[in-house]
Formats: C-alpha cells, sequence, structure tokens
C-alpha cells in the first residue's frame, strides 16, 4: 500500500483529501471499484438463480413442469447466461437463470413465441415440441415443412405451432421449398394448391405470387383464418410479422386489435391482388408429387405441390355431452354485444375463457357469468396471461362474475345447465354456453391422406423461425 492511503485519515474526513487519494493511488482503486461491481453483481446473479429455482421448485410441485406445445430447448454448452433469452420473452418470467444458464422455469405458460431463439447470440436455443417424458402428437414434417407425402406440406397451427408470427413464417418457408422443387414437365391447373387462407395460407398465397408461380387458395370459411374468428376489437398481441412482397409490419407495443391486423392483410390482398376463393373446402387428395388431384365442395383441381394450412379451430375440443349439439353451444366468442341480459357458462382456465370472460361481464350488457374450472384455485388459471388472470379476479371482486374451481359441467338442459363440483351437483339457470378446452388435432384426416403422425419427445424440427 502506498504511504497516500496509508496516510488517509478517516476521522478528518475531507473531500479534497480523498480526491488526492484517489488521483494518487488511481490503479488500486480501479481494481478495487472493479473487484466491488464484480461482487454485487455476483450476489445478485445467486439471489436470482436462487429465486428461479425456488420458482422451478413450485412448478414443480403444481406439476406443470411440461410444456403444452412448443418451447425452447436450450443447449447448455452454447449458453453463456447472458440474459438475452429472458429480456426477450413476451410472456414475462418465463425463462430465467439458474447457475448460469437459461431454464425455462414455467414451461406450462410457453406459448412458443420464439423470442429467445431469436434473441439467442450464440445459436444456443431451439424449438421443440415435447418432452424425453411427455410426447406430443404432431404430423410428421421435415425441417422445410414437407410431409412425409412428398410434395405436401404443412403450415401453421396444423403443425402444433401457433401464433401469428410463426404461422406466416412458416407458410413462407413452406412455399420457399415446393418452389425450389417444382418440375414444369407435368400440366396441372395450377402449380400449388393452398388450403387455408389463415396467416399460414395467406403468407403461402404471397409467396407464391412473389415468385410467380400459380396457385389457387381456398378457405372453407372466412379470409384472415382464426383471426377473422376473434371477438370485435380483441386485442391481438404480436411481435412484428413478415409478409413476402408486404415485408416486415410491427405492431405498437406489439399490440394491435383484431380489425387493424384484418384490414392491413386486406390491403396487402388487394395491393398484390391475392385471390383467396371464399366458402370452398377441401375433401381430399390423390395423385402424388408433380401431379395431385384435389378434391373440393365446389369441384377439382390439378396441382404439382399442395400445402395444408388449415389450422385447428375447426376441431374444438367438446364436452362430450348430450345436447352439445344445441345452438347454445358455442366454441368462439365473435361479437360480445350479442350476449346481453343472458345466463352465461364460460368453459375453460386458458387464456380464450378469460378473455371471452372479460367481453361477455361488462357491466352494460348485465349479464350473470359463471366461468366454469376444472382444475384448483392454485392450477387452473396456470396456462393463463398473469394479465388475464388479475383481470378476471377483478371482475370477481366488483360481482360482475363468479369463478367456479374443480367445476364442470355434467348436463346441457334447454334453460338449465348441472354442474359437478367436487362432490356436489349444482343447477344453474343458463342461456349459452362457451367452451374454450382447446382444438383436437385431425389425425385421423390427415393419416387418411397418408400423412403419419410422430410422437414428438423434445427433438430439433423445422427451421429455425429467427432464420
Ligand atoms: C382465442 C384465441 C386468441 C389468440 N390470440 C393470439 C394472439 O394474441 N397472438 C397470436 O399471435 N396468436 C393468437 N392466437 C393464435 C393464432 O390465431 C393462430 O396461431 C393462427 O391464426 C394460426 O394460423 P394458421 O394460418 O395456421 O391457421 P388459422 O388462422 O386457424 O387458419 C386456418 C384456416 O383454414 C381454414 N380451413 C380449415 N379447414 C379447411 C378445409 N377443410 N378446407 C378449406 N379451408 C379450411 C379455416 O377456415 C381457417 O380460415 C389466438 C388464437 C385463439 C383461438
Amino acid at each position: 500500500m502506498s504511504k497516500e492511503a496509508e496516510g488517509l485519515d478517516m476521522d478528518n474526513f475531507n473531500i479534497e483529501l480523498v480526491l488526492d487519494f484517489i488521483s494518487n493511488n488511481l490503479e488500486q482503486v480501479g481494481i478495487g471499484f472493479f473487484i466491488l461491481i464484480a461482487f454485487v453483481s455476483t450476489r445478485k446473479k445467486r439471489k436470482q438463480s436462487k429465486l428461479a429455482k425456488e420458482k422451478w421448485q413450485k412448478t414443480v410441485e403444481k406439476n406443470l413442469n411440461e410444456p403444452i406445445s412448443l418451447h425452447p430447448k436450450i443447449n447448455k454448452a452454447l449458453c453463456t447466461g447472458c440474459t438475452a433469452c429472458v429480456k426477450a420473452c413476451p410472456e414475462g418470467e418465463i425463462l430465467q437463470i439458474i447457475d448460469h444458464k437459461a431454464f425455462l422455469v414455467h414451461p406450462s405458460k410457453c406459448v412458443g413465441h420464439g423470442a429467445c431463439e431469436a434473441a439467442c447470440p450464440m445459436g444456443g436455443i431451439d424449438l421443440v415440441f415435447g418432452t424425453k417424458t411427455r410426447g406430443m402428437e404432431i404430423p410428421r414434417i421435415t425441417p422445410e415443412y414437407e410431409t412425409n407425402v412428398a410434395g405436401l406440406y404443412i403450415a401453421g397451427e396444423l403443425g402444433g405451432m401457433g401464433l401469428i408470427r410463426n404461422a406466416t413464417k412458416q407458410g413462407t418457408l413452406a412455399i420457399d421449398d415446393a418452389v425450389k422443387k417444382l418440375k414444369k414437365t407435368t400440366q396441372t391447373d395450377v402449380d400449388v394448391f393452398i388450403v387455408g387462407s389463415g396467416p399460414a395460407g395467406f403468407a403461402a398465397a404471397l409467396n407464391c405470387a412473389k415468385n410467380n408461380v400459380s396457385y389457387v387458395c381456398i378457405d372453407q370459411n372466412s379470409f384472415g383464418g382464426t383471426i377473422f374468428n376473434f371477438p370485435k376489437k380483441k386485442i391481438v398481441t404480436s411481435h412484428p410479422i413478415e409478409l413476402p412482397l408486404a415485408g416486415p409490419k410491427k405492431f405498437k407495443r406489439n399490440v394491435v386489435q383484431k380489425e387493424e391486423i384484418l384490414d392491413f392483410f386486406e390491403e396487402v390482398k388487394k395491393k398484390f391482388k391475392i385471390k383467396i376463393q371464399e366458402k370452398e373446402s377441401f375433401k381430399g387428395l390423390s395423385g402424388k408429387d408433380q401431379n395431385f388431384k384435389i378434391t373440393t365442395s365446389k369441384g377439382s383441381y390439378t396441382a404439382k405441390k399442395v400445402l395444408l394450412c388449415m389450422g385447428l379451430r375447426g376441431s374444438p375440443r367438446k364436452l362430450g355431452l348430450e345436447n352439445e349439439d344445441t345452438k347454445k353451444v358455442m366454441y368462439n366468442l365473435l361479437d360480445p354485444e350479442e350476449f346481453q341480459n343472458a345466463h352465461i357458462a364460460i368453459v375453460g382456465g386458458g387464456n380464450a375463457a378469460l378473455e371471452s370472460a372479460q367481453y361477455l361481464a361488462r357491466k352494460q350488457y348485465k349479464n350473470t357469468i359463471t366461468l366454469l374450472v376444472r382444475d384448483s384455485k392454485d392450477d387452473g388459471f396456470a396456462r393463463a396471461l398473469e394479465d388475464n388472470q388479475k383481470l378476471v379476479y377483478d371482475l370477481e371482486q366488483q360481482g360482475l362474475l363468479n369463478i367456479s374451481f374443480h367445476s364442470s359441467i355434467s348436463k346441457i338442459n334447454e334453460t338449465s345447465i348441472l354442474i359437478k363440483k367436487l362432490d356436489d351437483e349444482i343447477e344453474l339457470k343458463n342461456d349459452y354456453i362457451f367452451v374454450f378446452a382447446g382444438a383436437e388435432m385431425p389425425h385421423k384426416f390427415l393419416m387418411s391422406l397418408g400423412i403419419e403422425i410422430d410422437k414428438a419427445h423434445g427433438e430439433i424440427r423445422g427451421k429455425k423461425l429467427a432464420s
């Protein structure tokens, strides 16, 4: 230690003396400062790691440690614990750092945004389906989105991956591959046949137009797919999406209203003269790569390549009860205004159920709403966003809806329903039932086309969406 350092008299503290001391001992002060910063940062990281471990422990105790669908698989050898993925996740603290490595602390809340994959500077994150312990059934597709039937592709939610941004990306990538493999030797009505005009199908049609490839795009309902069926003015969260020809589209704070997103799609459709044949449904196909014969509700076509972008909403998971096929039971909510002064049961604890509950419980509609959640209070909303959970609890406090955990419908009558709640059976007045219990994969239909269904156990499939 220098003489000056030894001579610093702390009893007679004087700022000039301190400055003098610092300037005469710059090297030591610098090292000391560096050590202090490193010490504070290590302590902070250790504390955060400890908290993350506690959260993971709770996740395991609640049996919520298996991801529902697409989720990140972290390559520990590449992960530097830089936190880029943690900060990038739009769903909050799903990913955290444990012992200097990224860790999926809340797997069941992951919806597969893929922002973590894009943010990782080391390329150490892949998006995968299923885990070693829990397999997930999904159609077999190559990294280019081609199924085991050569020339037949699947993109978007039908392939198991939700979200608008992912669907548009996949529709685009599938066409990139199909175009590369097109052979001009056979004569067909069109080069590419696209089923579905949601985000995946629309991006695919645009990519065909961009590549000067002829196409037909049909939809059994309306242009826009699931987005078209969102409730009026629904707030959609989405990171920037990229459409061929139109380029990237950012949304302020990654939030946009349903109508705005549909207007944007409509504008792009018009600008690039994209043709969508609505109210025409796909029935099946025969033939093979470079010469498929497609049958629809309106006729038949031949095409060299076929892309299925049918989503999953056509097959909502049902309750399996008598009278479920009556008009009072619905699987999506289009216009909340149509439901007023009514007794309404909403089944489900996910985001779709919680958002619908918020729309229908608006004071001016004067509805009596019961939200029926199969699981306990601890687990029932585990897959929903925290904001949505908070909003429905607030509505319950205001007396605008009732939340009933451990509850399911056991009987549907014309003007009432029977609720099974643990060992009790309760009768409730009822005019409408909204069921939000997810969707069934149309496996049988896909298998009838020759597509094989795999059980995924966390293997890396598909191209990185970030690329
Ligand atoms: C309530 C709810 C809220 C959501 N909120 C968000 C959100 O905030 N942000 C986000 O990014 N994502 C959200 N999603 C998910 C998103 O909507 C989907 O991931 C996305 O629309 C999938 O796109 P897709 O093109 O694969 O399928 P879809 O959009 O489902 O489109 C499929 C199309 O195929 C058509 N089709 C089906 N079968 C046939 C057939 N046999 N013949 C012809 N046509 C057929 C359908 O009519 C439909 O138009 C939400 C979903 C739901 C249900």
